[in-house]
């Protein structure tokens, strides 16, 4: 019985296993091959560097080396974008 589990259950998954490592293996030296820019690939969401300062348009936290910074009287002000530091103007 124990013997039949093995064959019918715990062979094919480790048959899945192998051929998904197998396989997984494949595309990523495929996708190495085609150079470093599709490892590059990263959303610059997140820039280091910098203390954080909020966006007083949408709210986010920005580092003040990656931030767009205006004075307004006399205060300075970090923005995400220059779509929130053009909406700041406006309001
Ligand atoms: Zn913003």
């Amino acid at each position: 019985m124990i013997r039949l589990f093995f064959r019918f259950i715990v062979l094919p998954v480790l048959l899945f296993w192998l051929m998904r490592a197998i396989l997984r293996s494949i595309f990523e030296g495929f996708r190495s091959t085609l150079g470093p820019r599709s490892a590059a690939r990263q959303p610059p969401a997140v820039r280091s560097g910098g203390e954080l300062k909020k966006d007083p348009v949408c709210g986010t936290y920005v580092s003040t080396a990656a931030s767009i910074t205006r004075t307004v009287n006399g205060e300075v002000l970090y923005f995400c974008s220059k779509e929130c530091s053009d909406k700041y103007r406006v309001a």
